[in-house]
C-alpha cells in the first residue's frame, strides 16, 4: 500500500492536517480507538513501558490462575492500580476525543482498552470499555457487580459472603461478548478509524483495526513510536496524544 501521511508535529503539514480533518468531518462513521499510551500523559503507566508491579509481571497478577492461587496478591496489585487511576485526571487527549464526541452527527464509538476510566472523567459520553474498569467489582459468587471508589480491604466480600474480584478482562479470559460485538459492528461501519495510543499487540482489541482497514476505513494512527498497526494506517501522526489529538479535533470542529 502507498506511504502513509506522516505527520510529526502540530505547526506545519498544514495541508494534510486539513485534508485529514477534511475526511473526518466528511466520514459516515467515525470510530475512535484507544490504549494505555492516551492516559500515559495523565501520569499513569502503559503497559509496554513498565509493566511490572513491584517484582511481578502484570501477565502473573492479572490472570484467574492468580487469583484462585493469592486473591489477597492480586487485590494489593489492584488496589494499587485502583488509587492511581482515581487520583489522576484526564489529560487533552480524553477532553478532544470527548469534545469530537459531542460534535459529531454522524454515529461515533468510542472503544478503549484501558480500565482507567479517564475517559468518563472527561465527558465522553457513550464508550466501549473492552476490557473493563477498576473503579467496578463483581462478586464470584452471585455476579452482582458495583462501582465503588472506596478504599478496599485485601480480601473484599460481597454481602452474600463470597469474595469480590476487580470487573477486568484478565489475561486468558474472554472479553464481555455484547461489548466486542458492538465494536466490532462499529469497526466494520469503515468510514474513518482513530486509533490513539495502542501498541495494538492485543487480541481482539487490535482486530478491530484490521476490521476496520478491510471495510475501507481511513485509519489514523497517534502514536509517538511505531506499532503493529502503523503498516495500516494512512495517515500517522507521530507525536504524544495529548499535542496531537487537540489539534486534530480543533481543526474538525472549527
Ligand atoms: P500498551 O502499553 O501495549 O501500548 C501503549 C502504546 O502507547 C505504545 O504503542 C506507546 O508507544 C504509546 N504511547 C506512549 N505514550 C504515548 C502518548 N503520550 N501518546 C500516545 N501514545 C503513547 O497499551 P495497550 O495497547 O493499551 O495494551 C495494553 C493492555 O494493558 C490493555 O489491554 C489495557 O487494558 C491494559 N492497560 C491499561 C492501562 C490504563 O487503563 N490506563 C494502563 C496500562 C495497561
Ligand atoms: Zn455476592
Amino acid at each position: 500500500m502507498a506511504t502513509p501521511i506522516l505527520i510529526e508535529d502540530v505547526e506545519s503539514h498544514a495541508s494534510d492536517w486539513s485534508a485529514i480533518a477534511d475526511r473526518i468531518r466528511g466520514s459516515k462513521n467515525v470510530t475512535v480507538l484507544t490504549g494505555a499510551g492516551v492516559s500515559a500523559e495523565s501520569g499513569l503507566p502503559t503497559f509496554r513501558a513498565c509493566g511490572l508491579w513491584e517484582e511481578y509481571r502484570f501477565e502473573d497478577v492479572a490472570t484467574p490462575e492468580a487469583f484462585a492461587r493469592d486473591p489477597e496478591l492480586v487485590w494489593r496489585f489492584y488496589n494499587y492500580r485502583r488509587a492511581m487511576a482515581m487520583s489522576a485526571q484526564p489529560n487533552d487527549a480524553h477532553r478532544a476525543i470527548a469534545k469530537l464526541e459531542s460534535s459529531m452527527t454522524v454515529p461515533f464509538t468510542l472503544i478503549t482498552q484501558n480500565v482507567d476510566g479517564l475517559h468518563h472523567a472527561a465527558g465522553s459520553r457513550e464508550i466501549l470499555e473492552l476490557h473493563g474498569n477498576l473503579r467496578r467489582v463483581r462478586c464470584t459468587g452471585c455476579k452482582k457487580t458495583e462501582t465503588t471508589e472506596e478504599k478496599l480491604s485485601e480480601l473484599p466480600r460481597c454481602e452474600c459472603g463470597a469474595l469480590l474480584r476487580p470487573d477486568i478482562v484478565w489475561f486468558g479470559e474472554a472479553l464481555t461478548a455484547a461489548t466486542l460485538l458492538k465494536a466490532q459492528a462499529a469497526a466494520a461501519r469503515g468510514g474513518v478509524m482513530l486509533v490513539v495510543g495502542t501498541s495494538a499487540v492485543v487480541h481482539p482489541a487490535a482486530g478491530l483495526i484490521e476490521i476496520g482497514r478491510v471495510r475501507g476505513a481511513f485509519l489514523i494512527e497517534v502514536n509517538p513510536a511505531e506499532t503493529e498497526a502503523t503498516h495500516l494506517a494512512h495517515a500517522v501522526f507521530r507525536g504524544p496524544a495529548s499535542r496531537m489529538v487537540p489539534a486534530l479535533v480543533e481543526r474538525v470542529t472549527a
